[in-house]
């Protein structure tokens, strides 16, 4: 049984600006949700399992509540999704701006709140700003208890966290019900590459809306699917559309939200096109930071494998030499989300890569596999040959090493190439990252 399908839920309501996605980044750790440096960004639904001090809910950041009056279809459907995320709320956040008082759109929500069932905690937020305070009275008008906060600071989130847990008795996770162990997965890539598709292969369902428009809006972003009895949260690239009057191309936009999605992620499946010929620059690039900047596991999904002949496929895998090395490290598959083909075999790749960002090696094992290599090959910098003394590992996922060695400014990135390629011609490595730390 999936335990989190019966967690309570916590939803948060608010117009657009009040802080509602920088309250969600403070209590979701696995922060995903985004604020954007660029006005006029929305974001649809956003959802996230949380542990606050032990106690486990479902979060959920609601975008789009304001009037439907001359919106798009899309945007209807948002909207819709929203009210129905309120009318299964257990307990709803209700933000409004302390800078800037109640409007009457705020006033709108609040009338729609009073209808739900759910108890509602109106938020002022913004209460590190003096004017704010002054507001919190105005805010008490509209007939819910009324809490300041400071989402970009922090204030007053723990009594208001208290407060919630104690009003819906939010469960303290028992051995069973822990904390979510599993690993996080970041589907990325560019649009209409099939990443809603694979989602929806992955979970066996048919979640997002999949739609034929490059970049069209998507709601929900991530979700848990159990894999071998572990807990894996997918999360895909969350949707987004521009407002009218944003200029930045939506093409930026998307690539700034993979960026986003890597960091939180352990795993990575970058998603490409193979009927498009070879990676293209911005894929290698998010290739790059992932693997190589921000050290995650990362698997390259060749989508939509039935347009396309297996020899065509391979021939694309021979990249471009600054890429080579690269490309030579990670994990790499053929799928196709229309026929099927392989998506059991990515499920089980994942975790066989998740699994072997997890090994862990003995001091002796590492320093003596090194000292034999060195034996083989001397390092050499500057006419000096390079002594190391020995190794230890310090952490997993990503796979981190720390070298012991006679003079550290030596040791630059070829000679950490040079052990980094050892020891994944010795042990199975590929699609997983190892820092070396000197
Ligand atoms: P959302 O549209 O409701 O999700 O709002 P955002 O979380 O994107 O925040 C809107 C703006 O308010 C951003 O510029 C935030 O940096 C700012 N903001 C959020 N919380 C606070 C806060 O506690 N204090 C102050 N001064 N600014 C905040
Ligand atoms: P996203 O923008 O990356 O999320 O891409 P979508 O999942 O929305 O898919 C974009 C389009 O590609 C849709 O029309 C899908 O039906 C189509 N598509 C997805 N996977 C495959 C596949 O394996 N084969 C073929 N032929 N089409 C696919």
């Amino acid at each position: 049984m999936n335990i989190y399908k019966t967690l309570p839920t916590i939803v948060i309501a608010g117009r657009a600006n009040v802080g509602k996605s920088t309250f969600f980044n403070r209590i979701a750790e696995n922060v995903r949700s985004m604020t954007y440096d660029v006005p006029g960004v929305t974001r649809d639904i956003v959802t996230d399992i949380v542990s606050w001090h032990g106690h486990l809910f479902r979060l959920i950041d609601t975008g789009g509540l304001s009037s439907t009056k001359g919106k798009s279809e899309l945007e209807q459907e948002i909207k819709n999704r929203a009210l129905k995320a309120l009318q299964d709320a257990d307990c709803t956040l209700f933000m409004i701006d302390g800078l800037v008082g109640i409007l009457p759109e705020d006033r709108e929500i609040a009338k729609l709140l009073r209808h739900m069932r759910a108890p509602v905690f109106l938020l002022v937020n913004k209460t590190d700003c003096a004017v704010a305070h002054e507001y919190m009275h105005e805010g008490a008008t509209l007939g819910f208890p009324v809490f300041g906060i400071s989402a970009a600071h922090g204030r007053g989130v723990d009594d208001l966290m208290q407060a919630i847990i104690h009003k819906i008795e939010v469960p303290v996770s028992s051995k069973s019900m822990t904390t979510p162990t599993g690993y996080r997965v970041a589907v990325i890539g560019k649009p209409n590459v099939g990443k809603s598709s694979l989602m929806n292969q992955l979970l066996q369902k048919d979640r997002t809306i999949v739609s034929e428009m490059a970049g069209s809006t998507r709601e929900a972003i991530s979700d848990t699917v159990t894999v071998y009895q572990q807990t894996l949260t997918l999360t895909d690239t969350p949707g987004m559309r521009r407002k009218r009057g944003v200029t930045e191309p939506l093409e930026q936009l998307m690539v700034k939200s993979a960026l986003r999605a890597i960091d939180a992620a352990h795993v990575v499946l970058l998603v490409v096109d193979a009927s498009h010929g070879t990676l293209s620059d911005q894929e290698l690039k998010l290739a790059f930071y992932a693997f190589e900047e921000k050290h995650k596991s990362l698997i390259v999904v060749y989508n939509k494998q039935d347009l396309v002949s297996d020899e065509e496929v391979a021939l694309r895998e021979q990249q471009r030499s600054l890429y080579r090395q690269l490309l030579d490290k990670v994990a790499t598959i053929t799928v196709s989300c229309t026929t099927g083909k392989n998506i059991g075999k990515l499920t089980s790749l994942i975790h066989t890569v998740w699994e072997r960002s997890g090994q862990r090696f003995s001091d002796v094992e590492l320093t003596t596999f090194f000292n034999e290599q060195l034996t083989h090959k001397p390092l050499f910098k500057s006419g000096r040959s390079l002594e190391f003394y020995r190794a230890h590992q310090i952490k997993v996922a990503p796979i981190t090493i720390k070298l012991v060695v006679g003079y550290p400014p030596h040791w630059e990135r070829t000679q950490l190439n040079f052990f980094d390629n050892q020891l994944r011609t010795r042990y199975n490595l590929k699609g997983v990252a190892v820092v070396f730390v000197v």
